[in-house]
């Protein structure tokens, strides 16, 4: 019969150092690893991380339920030989952490389950935040903080909590949150009066060893609200952290933290309002703009050629300016900008029929090669532009010599 490793994590106030017996020295992927007679460490399972610590003078790096009641306690060095008596040390920091984001989640669900009915599907304990499944279709402000009370109130009143080993016939006799498909021996842990759910995790003796419990987002997936939260030391980090976010940004505004929000939605408003003004003066502008390089344009037979070279203006700047040139009377446009060492063109006629003969788009072309680029359009209207701003000169003049 292989052996079953006594769980010690299971009774409630466990010590996390402890002596145990090596009852076989193993590999796990590789890394050595032993079988104990008896351990702390809880290994990988029902959403909670694995503890680590010391076994003598190895690292206890990870922890493994392989079949089960077989737990390999994966070590950083060679194992020691079997039947070796070791001495064993949980990481009590971490395994605090996980007792508080663990018990908090049976505290939560059953919040969620006592106020709205609404069942825990899934639990994943993240690195930062926790994260549950609940199904709850319609997860209102209002409701996360009626189940975030609840559960916080539980907290506070520093309930016992308790572990019951029962068979199947027992477990009908209690109260569970929910069904476990377990055969055999049942452990359920009840929260003094509260609830009552079959669990093989490591939990705290009294809720208050918990500390807050702080609902930090809720996402809506497939019908379920997924809850993000975290409880006790993580909880104080969470609040530091988004604390700190909200005075930073609130400091950008040079206002407190609580009036950076309407702050902030009032200059969005006026940048929006302001961003608008500015399209309507840019029209304006170019109108007048438009005016004076028609005016200043070469004059031909029955047209006026304008041909311009500008700095750091963006394609839709010159298109419009282009624009504006040819609707002041019978004229070619020809505008260029070396925008940031980008060449780019704008090359428009107007509709007169002087200039009826002129095909911006095979302009264009030409231009394009003098710039190591492409572009082409109709005959009224061409845009494009090449990665070699240097070129615009040429460019310029090989287009102008076709305007006949
Ligand atoms: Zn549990």
């Amino acid at each position: 019969m292989p052996h079953v490793t006594e769980r010690l994590y299971f009774e409630p106030g466990h010590a996390l150092t402890f002596r145990a017996r090596v009852v076989e020295a193993a590999t796990h992927d590789g890394r050595p690893a032993v079988l104990l007679d008896r351990t702390s460490f809880y290994p990988t399972g029902g959403g909670q991380p694995n503890d680590t610590g010391r076994l003598d003078d190895a690292r206890v790096i990870d922890v493994v339920e392989e079949v089960e009641g077989r737990i390999l306690h994966v070590l950083d060095r060679a194992s020691p030989a079997d039947g070796r008596e070791v001495d064993c040390e949980v990481d009590a920091v971490r395994r605090c952490d996980h007792m508080q984001q663990h018990t908090g989640q049976h505290i939560l669900s059953a919040a969620f389950e006592r106020l709205f009915d609404a069942e825990t599907k899934g639990f994943r304990m993240g690195a930062g935040t926790s994260e549950i499944d609940v199904e709850l279709e319609d997860p209102t402000g209002e409701r996360i903080c009626e189940a975030e009370s609840l559960a916080n109130s539980i907290v506070f009143s520093d309930l016992a909590l308790r572990v019951h080993t029962v068979d199947r016939e027992g477990a009908t006799r209690l109260p569970l949150r929910k069904q476990s498909d377990r055969d055999g021996e049942l452990r359920v842990i009840e929260i003094d009066g509260f609830d009552w759910s079959p669990c093989g995790g490591t939990h705290a003796q009294r809720t208050g060893e918990v500390g807050l419990i702080a609902i930090a987002s809720v996402e809506r997936a497939k019908r379920m609200a997924r809850v993000s939260f975290a409880c006790g030391g993580r909880a104080l980090a969470e609040y530091r952290r988004a604390n700190r976010t909200a005075v930073e940004t609130a400091r950008l505004f040079s206002t407190g933290r609580d009036d950076a929000p309407p702050l902030v939605g009032r200059l969005m408003e006026e940048n929006k309002s302001l961003k608008r003004r500015v399209r309507e003066l840019a029209e304006i502008a170019s109108e007048v703009e438009g005016r004076r390089c028609f005016e200043a344009g070469e004059q031909r037979d029955g047209f006026r050629l304008v041909v311009c070279e500008f700095s750091d203006r963006p394609a839709d700047e010159i298109r419009l300016l282009a624009h504006k040139i040819v609707a002041s009377g019978p004229s070619v446009a020809l505008l260029a900008s070396n925008d940031g060492g980008v060449a780019r063109f704008a090359f428009a006629r107007s509709a007169s029929d002087s200039v009826a003969g002129v095909d911006c788009g095979a302009l264009l072309r030409a231009a394009c090669d003098a710039v190591g680029g492409r572009g082409g359009g109709k005959p009224e209207l061409a845009q494009g532009g090449g990665p070699d701003a240097g070129g615009i000169p040429a460019a310029l003049d090989a287009a102008r010599s076709m305007v006949k």
